[in-house]
């Protein structure tokens, strides 16, 4: 089977958040099984050196030819397609700036999709494995040209659906009988990812818990009536890391590297990052959070119950980049309190130092689908304090002696969250048992050995037709 796995982000080349991460380490883990193949855009802020030009062709869409190169680079077990494209490539990040979305995203990502097409019939490939909305308009493509390519359609946040205005149907020259609440229509709107749900052949999720909230008006976002309509070919399968990128004992972008037997190390990790950030008392717990500063990953939960955090003789530091208004907030925090430092951008080293220092990390996010933070924290030995929710009831459990052992709250309500966060100061207190918790935690497995063997399952279910 020839599998080509499509993203808007991978890992190294373009990252945002998690989906990088999983695009780089599933099909990684898959490519022992089975051949496998990645697309993503070629933009602005990546290097051409090390690619291959591999072809171009035009794309002609109302009457304006496109002109799309296409680039390749072996990595590993893995090739791997990056897609110049007019628009796509020519803008200066991925997907917006300091004013917002890309207007043009419907067009950007329109021709992304018809290239991913254009590119399987080129490559042959059996599979085509979608995430996200960016991709998803590729099964609609699929379908209307009858090719014989099935198609699996990850959500990896089903808050994000590419929304546009119904104009985008004539800009992308897809058909108004589309134009359907069965099919793309969504509150007068189009949705590209309804168009991925569907037309593609399965679809999963990246927890089995997310599977069954996304079916619920809570976790649904609108759209848990027609999951419900889809929910036979709908999974949940749980991400996992790429160990060689979050391995402590390997990690050149750290102070110091350690293991399990090299523990004393990561407190030299904690010392050397204190001093840097300015923090209080490195006798003192430090909790980390690194995160996309938007309202799904708790913030405001974090807002009301700083103050009384800060209180504590505890050390707290936060890197995160998105929202204004957050940012101004926990800006003004960092200058007040000395026992608190805010990080205001998106850092892949300092985020890595920050785990490799962290005793706990915090992570209440109001949902979650799955989340990597939690596993990447407890592979650094710093224990997750997370909102029982999605991905993180999956993979955190309140203190266990089975992987993933943490501390859970509940509710999401400040009373709660600070509850937790003293049940991990008194933890910490019982030294033994917090060290023979956290190296636990540094020898599970939290790769995607596991998972990528179910989606293997899954290639070959859709490969032959089977339909349970
Ligand atoms: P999401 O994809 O919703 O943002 P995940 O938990 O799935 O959340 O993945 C987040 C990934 O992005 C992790 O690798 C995390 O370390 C990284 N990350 C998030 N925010 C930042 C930041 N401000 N700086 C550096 N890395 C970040």
């Amino acid at each position: 089977m020839r599998v080509l796995f499509a993203s808007s982000e991978i890992y190294p080349y373009a990252k945002s958040g998690g989906l990088a991460d999983v695009a780089d380490a599933l099909p990684k883990a898959l490519s022992s099984l089975t051949d496998m193949l990645t697309v993503m855009p070629l933009y602005s802020f990546i290097s051409k050196k090390g690619l291959t030009h591999y072809k171009s062709f035009k794309i002609n869409l109302n009457k304006i030819d496109y002109k799309i190169n296409i680039y390749t680079k072996s990595d590993e077990n893995i090739k791997r397609y990056f897609v110049e494209a007019p628009l796509l490539s020519t803008t200066q990040n991925s997907y917006c700036d300091e004013n917002g979305d890309y207007k043009n995203n419907d067009l950007r990502f329109g021709l992304f999709c018809m290239t991913i097409v254009e590119l399987c019939v080129i490559l042959k490939i059996d599979i085509l494995h979608l995430n996200d909305w960016h991709t998803a308009l590729c099964s609609l493509f699929i379908k209307e040209r009858m090719l014989n390519i099935k198609t699996i359609l990850t959500i990896h946040n089903l808050a994000y659906q590419g929304i546009f205005d119904k104009k985008s149907l004539k800009r992308l020259e897809i058909d108004k009988k589309y134009f359907t609440m069965e099919s793309l229509e969504f509150y007068g709107n189009i949705s590209f990812l309804k168009a991925g749900i569907v037309f593609s052949d399965k679809i999963t999720t990246v927890s089995p818990t997310y599977a069954k909230e996304i079916l619920t008006k809570e976790f649904g976002c609108g759209l848990e009536g027609f999951l419900a309509h889809h929910k036979d070919k709908l999974s949940g399968i749980l991400n996992g890391i790429n160990e060689s990128v979050f391995n402590p004992s390997k990690d050149d972008k750290i102070y110091l590297s350690y293991d399990k037997k090299s523990i004393e190390n990561k407190y030299k990790n904690k010392v050397e990052f204190i001093k840097k950030s300015k923090l209080k008392d490195q006798r003192h717990p430090l909790f980390v959070m690194i995160t996309r500063l938007v309202e799904q990953k708790g913030i405001n939960l974090v807002l009301k119950s700083l103050k009384r955090l800060l209180d504590k003789k505890i050390n707290i530091f936060i890197l995160g980049e998105g929202n204004k208004e957050f940012a101004k907030k926990l800006e003004k925090f960092s200058k007040e309190h000395d026992n608190f430092y805010f990080y205001n951008g998106y850092d892949e080293s300092l985020s890595h130092c920050a785990y490799a220092a962290a005793d706990f990390l915090l992570m209440p996010s109001k949902f979650e689908p799955c989340g990597l933070n939690q596993m990447i924290a407890m592979r650094y030995g710093a224990m997750p304090i997370v909102h029982s929710v999605g991905g993180l009831k999956d993979s955190v459990h309140e203190q266990t002696t089975k992987c993933g052992s943490g501390i859970v709250f509940n509710k999401h309500s400040k009373k709660e969250f600070i509850a937790a966060v003293e049940r991990a100061l008194k933890l910490k207190k019982d030294k033994k048992k917090f060290q023979s918790l956290i190296k636990f935690n540094m020898e599970c497995d939290f790769s995607f050995k596991t998972g990528a063997l179910k989606y293997f399952k899954l290639y070959i279910r859709v490969y032959h037709d089977i339909s349970c």
